[in-house]
This record gives structure tokens, sequence and C-alpha cells, in this order.
């Protein structure tokens, strides 16, 4: 079902030009600076993109004609075209996102009692391949600009004003591993978090990685923000079987790391695991979760599986999953049992706009799935 929601702004084709929303309120002054153009309308232009979500330069009605129509022609100002925008019976809306160049991302809107938030994509595809998720049997496209993950955020976030709503939360947990991205998802995350900018509380925004290593000592030191990992298995040679990046960041190299990113930072890490039936959740895979995390201050989430066609696993029975959550919670484990939202809108992360990918027949512009082996994320 649409909601019949529209960006507002007008749609443009693929430019050279600088994504408007890659800009903070520092870089507006910059510009605004060498452009020899007065400081006051800096603050003007980055008010109205940052605290009134206006994403058109025409809107800016307190900022001289001259100055709008300059940075309209020297900046790229379109949003992403939204396709479907599907709402479901739990809240949530999924948005299918169309880029200029003509690719497929998408974003969930979450709406619960206290709060909205939004689940973003960081890239078209995925290179890490994780072997329940349907964005890791596409492969990789490209990475997302900041000013492409920030259209994300001010679309849902001018969807969700006009439902007399503050969109407070985001989670980078849609399309893409966001630490594959560094630098354009942390410019993201800090253009959220800055009181300068979006203003959002650092608490509420999470970047969730699968676990590259040295990037997530590098965040602790770049963004402030809450870290989000996907484990699913504490065991090597199980976790290398779900996800191929274990074998090039095996579990005890991404604990040393998250151990220093909790030493830097202070803050508690969400483990993030998919429960799936007679894989990863009977009481062999409980006990070694329990040995991972001793010596850290977690949290787990547990996320029953969302099977679904040309996926090779099933969910567990609720006897099971409770069995899971107990063993946890008799450790002092806070394991509290997640459902995916949007399921009855096409499932989990990424599978609404690789349905789209897929049968739009993208493969052209499909880089190599990982060759887990010779995996080299960095480059
Ligand atoms: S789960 Fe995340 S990291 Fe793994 S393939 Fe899917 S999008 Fe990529």
């Amino acid at each position: 079902m649409s909601t019949g929601v529209s960006p507002e702004t007008s749609m443009q084709k693929p430019t050279s030009k600088v994504g408007a929303l890659n800009l903070s309120r520092m870089d507006w002054l910059t510009y605004f600076s060498q452009e020899k153009m007065p400081g006051f309308r800096a603050t003007q232009t980055a008010d109205w993109v940052f605290k009134h979500l206006v994403s058109n330069p025409e809107q800016m009605t307190n900022v001289s004609k001259d100055i709008r129509s300059r940075i309209a022609d020297n900046f790229d100002w379109s949003l992403p075209e939204i396709v479907s925008a599907l709402d479901s019976q739990d809240g949530s809306t999924k948005l299918l996102l169309k880029t200029p160049n003509g690719q497929y991302i998408e974003s969930v809107i979450l709406r619960y009692e206290g709060r909205v938030s939004l689940c973003v994509s960081s890239q078209v595809g995925c290179k890490m391949a994780c072997s329940f998720c349907q964005t890791g049997k596409l492969g990789f496209f490209r990475h997302l600009t900041t000013h492409e993950i920030l259209s994300q955020y001010m679309i849902a976030a001018q969807i969700v004003r006009k439902e007399g709503r503050r969109l407070s939360h985001v989670v980078f947990m849609g399309m893409g591993e966001p630490l594959d991205n560094y630098d354009n998802v942390v410019k993201a995350v800090n253009i959220l978090v800055s009181p300068d900018g979006f203003g959002l509380s650092a608490r509420h925004v999470t970047v969730s990685t699968s676990g590259i290593v040295p990037r997530i000592r590098d965040l602790a030191r770049d963004a402030r923000c809450a870290l989000a990992v996907s484990l699913h298995a504490a065991r090597d040679d199980l976790r290398q079987e779900i996800m191929p990046i274990n074998r090039r960041w095996p579990l005890a190299d991404l604990k040393s790391a998250l151990l220093d990113y909790q030493r830097e930072t202070g803050d508690k890490i969400t483990f993030e695991y998919i429960l799936i039936r007679e894989k990863n959740c009977g009481l062999r895979e409980a006990k070694d979760l329990m040995k991972f995390l001793h010596g850290f201050k977690a949290k787990v989430n547990l996320i029953p599986f969302n099977a679904h066609p040309g996926m090779p696993y099933d969910r567990p029975s609720d006897d099971e999953i409770r069995a899971f959550q107990v063993y946890l919670a008799e450790r002092s484990i806070a394991a509290p049992v997640r459902y995916s939202k949007g399921l009855d809108v096409s499932g989990a992360c990424g599978q609404l706009a690789a349905k789209t990918q897929e049968s739009l027949h993208m493969a052209p512009q499909r880089k190599n799935v990982v060759a887990p082996k010779n995996l080299n994320l960095l480059a």
C-alpha cells in the first residue's frame, strides 16, 4: 500500500555537482566565505537544511534570490525518487528509493510508542556475502555518497514531520556494510549527531558492522555514535560459514578490536544474533556466545530468522528461541527477542531493493561478490 508521499524537491538526472547534503554547517560557512558571500547567509542556508528539513533552495525564503539561485546552480539538491512506500501492519514503512543513476536502495521508517527510527542503506548492494542476507546475494554495485545517505534521512524526516512526529533515531542496518564505506558514513554520522547539523543524540545513531576490524578502532576515534555488531555465531568455523568476513577477521581479532572500542568510548556494544534453526541456536552455540561475551558490557538482540524463498535457513521454534534466551538471561546477559518489522511488506534488510534490483537486471553494474579468502575490503 502506497502512502502517496513525494519528496519536496524535483528529480534530476545524474550530475557531477557536489550533493548539498554532503556539506556540514562548517562546510557551508567555508563555501560562503570562499565565494565572498555574507556569513549569515550560510547560517540561514544551514538552518533551512538542518532545522527546517528543506531540500529545495527555492523554499529558503529569507535567503536572497541571487544566493538561492547560486546554491541551486552549484550543488545537487536532488533526492532519490520514492518508487514505493509500503506501510506495514506493524506501523513501519518500507521506502524503495531510486537514485538518479537508476539504482535501488531502501530505507525503513520504524514507528514506536515514544520514538521514530530510520534504517538507512550505506551502499548499493554489499561485498560481504552473508549467507542469510538477500542483499549479500546481489553483490556490490557502489558506495552511497554522504548526500545519498542523508537524503534517506531527509525524505523520511519530511514524511514523519507531516505526521507531527520527529525522526529521532537512525540505524545503519539497511543495504551495505557501513564501515566498508567508511568516510561517507562517518561524515553522515557526524552531521546527524552534530548540534550544528540534524542534532540527533549520539546514542540514537547506531552503526552496525559485520566486523571490519581496523575500522572499528578508527570509528572509536572518528565518530560519536552507538555500535552494533552482527555476530550470529561465536565459533570460527560456524561464523565463517554464515559470514565469510570471519575468514578475513576471525573472532579473536574482532573481540580484541571491540574491547579496544569499549575501552576508548566507554560505550556498551550491542550484538545482533540471528537465530537460525539447527544452525546456531543450540546449547553448544549458547555456551560459545557466553565465552565470547566475557569482558564486554554488552546487550544481545536475538532475531529469529525470517524465512523467505531462496534462503537455505529456517526460523527456530518458539521453544528453541526461549531456551537460548533463558540460557543467556540466567547468566545476566540482557537478550531481548526482536522481530523484524515490516515482514508483510517484504522482509528484512535489503529484501525489497534486492528483489527490484534483480528483476531489473542491474547485473552489468555489479562488482564481484567477495572471494572471502582474498578479501580486501579497504582497497
Ligand atoms: S547482512 Fe549486512 S553486511 Fe551482510 S551481506 Fe547483508 S547487507 Fe552486507
